[in-house]
């Protein structure tokens, strides 16, 4: 196989938008530590409320999941809905429910009020089932979703399944009209094009290396040191996900770092494409360790799975390749010649309860954990960190429920236990 190993998405962003150029500032009143969509959002909504910002990427604008993901804009969390419900109590849950359908109106309006030519278009979600019992337990998914968040599903059996997929071995299927795709590399350039177009500053290779809490001229500050230089902020934002480093440990504790990998085939003749995904669905499978796929905008296959509970390596990058290609094959016999072009890896962001978070940690603001949820999420919790410090404190259901740490054995960093954790998921998958 002659295949790159290089991320597709990055190769259809035409203008790359350019990092701010110079010194830094002496001061600002608030300093972002990453350039994803957490951190980019953030920074545009605080730009447009007159909030100067400066954002530090320690690679370039986006690098980190943010420009290398499904680009699906889903529903939901990643937890089930009865577990959340066993967890937090409805209220909490209707609430995060509620949350996960405003963050994706929230991208369709950036999008719109940015001119952002990004591809979002709203084509719903396709779960299907990778076992009986796993489609028998869709209808109480969706009778508890329309009755407590009036939030409608369909249910698709086996025998009508062709209509949404060109795939026999799925036991049936469950779609959401209201989730979206969307090209998450042009969608990430253009929230840090619209971040630096409202006033925000965003330095690219600026790695922090030390937030120092400090008092100067009698008030509570942070020296925010780069390896472009330092200033001083009155407010910081977390916004580091799956990358966040030992700089933050608190932070750095509660995250566990997850590979995930993808491959994109060549560019397929419309007809296969349309059989493969006649209403070209985002489409994931009910496993714990899932397959996600869809066409691109250009009808590529592009196929995604095999978690590593690691961060992503040149080797994993390239051992994926083939492995991702037998799944696709797999799941779709008809591209058994067809060439694969591209892989690439990025690493998922998890706390350990598998829910997303935010609120201050060593009086700083933060958002993480969106896991495989995050371009919707990541972009709703940014504006909503930037409320907050706007004093608009709003109603943010991720910010009041407790934020489990590490259990013992990776209590300090130490990722020895997490390839455990995989095998643990993937008897799950053999037994339930
Ligand atoms: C392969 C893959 C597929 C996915 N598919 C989907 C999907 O289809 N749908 C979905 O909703 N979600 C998906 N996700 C998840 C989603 O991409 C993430 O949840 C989301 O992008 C997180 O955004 P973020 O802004 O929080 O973090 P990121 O985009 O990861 O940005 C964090 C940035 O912080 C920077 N950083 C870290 N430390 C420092 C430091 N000390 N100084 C300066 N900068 C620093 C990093 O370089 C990085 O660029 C996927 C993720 C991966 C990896």
């Amino acid at each position: 196989m002659n295949i790159r190993e290089t991320n597709y998405w990055l190769e259809t962003v035409l203008e790359r938008v350019q990092g701010t150029p110079g010194p830094l500032p002496d001061t600002v009143d608030v300093a972002v530590v990453g350039a994803g969509f957490c951190g980019l959002s953030a920074a545009r909504a605080l730009a447009k409320r007159g909030v100067s910002v400066a954002v530090f990427e320690a690679e370039t604008l986006g690098w980190g999941a943010s420009c290398r993901n499904g680009g699906m804009v889903l529903t939901g969390m990643k937890l089930p809905v009865p577990t959340l419900i066993a967890r937090y109590g409805l209220k909490t849950v209707q609430q995060m429910y509620a949350a996960s359908l405003e963050s994706i109106a929230l991208v369709e309006q950036i999008v719109k009020d940015e001119s952002i030519d990004c591809a979002f278009s709203r084509c719903g979600h396709l779960e299907v089932a990778c076992k009986p019992r796993h489609f028998a337990g869709y209808a109480e998914s969706a009778a508890l979703i329309q009755r407590e968040f009036g939030h409608e599903l369909r249910i698709i059996p086996k025998n009508e399944l062709r209509q949404e997929i060109g795939s026999d071995i799925y036991f049936g299927g469950l779609v959401d009209e209201t989730s979206a795709g969307v090209n998450p590399a042009q969608y990430v350039n253009g929230l840090a094009k619209a971040a630096q177009r409202a006033g925000a500053s965003l330095y690219e290779h600026a790695r922090v290396t030390k937030v120092q809490p400090e008092v100067s001229n009698g008030a509570r500050r942070f020296r925010v040191s780069t390896s472009r230089g330092s200033l001083l902020a009155r407010e910081v934002i977390l916004a580091s996900g799956a990358y966040t480093t030992s700089v933050t440990l608190a932070l750095r504790k509660k995250v566990i770092p997850i590979g995930s990998y993808i491959i994109a085939t060549e560019v397929l003749p419309a007809g296969l494409a349309r059989e493969l995904s006649p209403r070209n669905r985002m489409i994931y499978d009910s496993k714990h360790f899932l397959y996600y796929y869809r066409l691109t905008p250009d009808n590529r296959m592009l196929f995604g799975g095999r978690a590593a509970f690691f961060p992503e390596s040149e080797s994993t990058v390239r051992e994926s390749a083939e492995l991702l290609r037998q799944g696709m094959i797999q799941v779709y016999p008809q591209l058994r010649e067809t060439r694969v072009e591209f892989v690439w890896g990025g690493t998922l962001d998890f706390t350990f309860d598998v829910v997303p978070h935010s609120g201050k940690i060593d009086g700083m603001h933060f958002a993480l954990g969106f896991a495989g949820h995050g371009v919707a999420a990541a972009t709703w919790m940014g504006a909503k960190l930037a409320a907050v410090i706007c004093g608009d404190l709003g109603n943010n259901p991720f910010s009041s429920i407790p934020f489990p740490g590490a259990p013992i054995g990776l209590r300090s960093g130490n990722t020895w236990a997490l390839p455990l954790a995989g095998m643990y998921y993937r008897v799950l998958d053999y037994f339930t």
